[in-house]
């Protein structure tokens, strides 16, 4: 048995960082955006933003014509602890 195989197998979770020059904020809502001048319609480009930035990338974004959808950053689901199924406890 070897240690660092076990260690092998558990990644950091991602972590989600404001996408604001100099910010090390997590990040609380994604901001996906599109140029059209160089993307095709469907790209998109994903931004990053802490509460704090949220309001100003998305003005940046948004001033020139970029900004396409601001979307919560997806909570990542914790994992349940084996053999814990969860069952309806509704009665008929
Ligand atoms: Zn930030």
């Amino acid at each position: 048995m070897n240690l660092l195989d076990m260690l092998d197998g558990q990644r950091p979770a991602e972590e989600l960082i404001c996408s604001r020059r100099g910010c090390r904020a997590l990040a609380t809502s994604r901001l996906l955006w599109n140029n059209p001048k160089i993307h095709p319609p469907e790209r998109r480009k994903v931004w990053l933003a802490c509460g704090e930035h949220i309001q100003w990338l998305e003005d940046y974004l948004r001033s020139r014509g970029l900004w396409r959808e601001t979307l919560p950053v997806p909570v990542p689901e914790r994992q349940a602890p084996p053999g814990a199924h969860p069952e309806s406890t509704e009665t008929h």
